[in-house]
């Protein structure tokens, strides 16, 4: 009897010491700052934020964070967690000459330093050749075998059949592609099962993809092929994202019931409406066309800006100004893993204010994700990163990550 009031007493004094209080000069909850603002974590969750003076920190090990924004551990909706930067090796010998091992060796290393960077969570939109292994790296952070974000997986993503890549190789080969081909309604239908069987979060279409009559992109699948995947996918209370930037196969996405259209490159003032009316989030993606420039030869600041850019602009302009919702993700693997923030700077330069952008990153991302993340307030998951400086004001402060935490672990 003694000894279970003992153990009573340890679990209380156990239960008491869990909490941490967080002690910033400022939080941004996610929507606005707050200066002078504390949060207090118990477990894995916030258990109260608002003006220091009125979080409890008896019994809590208390943070200082002087100087320093505390706010939503950031998203990035868009990463490839299975690449690596295109300069360093080309997509198309990552593919078909990195094997799988090899592959996750290296990823292990992405999440660890996308996690360190203050991206506390990532969308992975297709494992580019890598099979499933997005899915069991997802259990390695788990488990806490590997640090790293949270890992919202689609596995293999899905392409129409012979519409996508490797290509240029001697015909009678069969490469194996980046992605799972399917088509129509018997294979499309057991593809979209069969991935959400091997644990994907989220399904990835591939709604174009420069392909036929070039050059540019070319839609892929038709809509009933889209309304397919979709309807399919909905069963399993998963959701679809499809890669588009023709304006054809935006609409398609967002008639077919799409949440989100990664890219939209190409996207008219019309199809960015439709996207507003359908609330159907767009994942602009800028730092990879400008990553992409660079390594094709471009010197940003320096010559003729490339057609591309100039396109992304005005596309992304007209998002904007249509009010579609934004997702900040970026296409990382592209580009180097932990640089992420490079998106949000991007947004910022292209024209949204920083405000908005890191609300792309943070409230609007934990909605559009259907998680409980994104925002500084009592309930949600302790995902929180400080950072030095005021990153709604200077958004590059992002870069002076100090803190981080994920589900109430300090990895920073
Ligand atoms: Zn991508």
């Amino acid at each position: 009897m003694r000894a279970l009031f003992l153990l009573f007493l340890l679990a209380l004094a156990a239960a008491a010491q869990d909490a941490t209080v967080l002690k910033p000069a400022r939080v941004f909850d996610g929507e606005t700052s707050h200066e002078g603002w504390a949060v207090r974590v118990r477990g894995n969750r916030i258990e109260a934020a608002g003006p220091a003076a009125s979080i409890d920190i008896a019994n809590a090990k208390v943070i200082d964070l002087a100087g320093a924004t505390l706010l939503p551990g950031l998203v990035e909706g868009h990463s490839h967690i299975l690449l690596h930067p295109y300069n360093e090796t080309p997509w198309n010998d990552q593919v078909m000459h990195e094997g799988l091992a090899l592959r996750a060796a290296r990823a292990v290393n992405h999440l660890r330093v996308t996690l360190l960077a203050g991206f506390t969570t990532v969308r992975d939109l297709g494992t580019e050749g890598a099979g499933y292994a997005d899915v069991e790296l997802k259990q390695a952070v788990n488990q806490g075998i590997v640090p790293g974000p949270r890992v919202l997986a689609s596995t293999r993503a899905i392409v129409a059949t012979g519409s996508y890549a490797p290509k240029g190789f001697a015909l009678e080969f069969r490469v194996p592609q980046g992605a799972e081909e399917a088509d129509g309604i018997d294979s499309l239908t057991r593809v979209v099962r069969d991935q959400i069987g091997h644990g994907a979060d989220w399904i990835k279409l591939y709604g174009d993809y420069r392909w036929g009559v070039g050059p540019g992109a070319r839609p892929t699948f038709s809509l009933d092929e889209m309304k397919l995947a979709v309807e399919t996918a909905k069963s399993a209370g998963v959701p679809v994202a499809v890669h588009s930037s023709t304006p054809e196969g935006m609409r398609r996405a967002i008639l077919a019931g799409a949440e989100t259209i990664e890219h939209g490159d190409d996207g008219t003032p019309e199809v960015f409406k439709l996207m507003v009316e359908h609330n159907v989030a767009l994942c602009p993606t800028l730092a990879a066309g400008d990553a992409t420039s660079q390594y094709a030869g471009w010197k940003k600041g320096q010559g003729p800006e490339p057609r591309g850019i100039t396109r992304k602009k005005a596309s992304f302009k007209a998002a904007l100004d249509a009010g579609v919702t934004i997702l900040s993700g970026s296409d990382v693997g592209v580009f180097s893993h932990g640089d992420n923030a490079r998106e949000l700077e991007m947004m910022v330069e292209y024209g949204m204010t920083p405000v908005n952008a890191l609300k792309s990153a943070t409230s609007i991302a934990g909605r559009v994700l259907h998680m409980e993340i994104g925002t500084v307030k009592a309930g949600m998951l302790a995902d929180l990163i400080a950072v030095d400086g005021d990153p709604t004001k200077e958004i590059a402060a992002l870069r002076r990550v100090k803190f981080v935490m994920k589900n109430g672990t300090t990895y920073k």
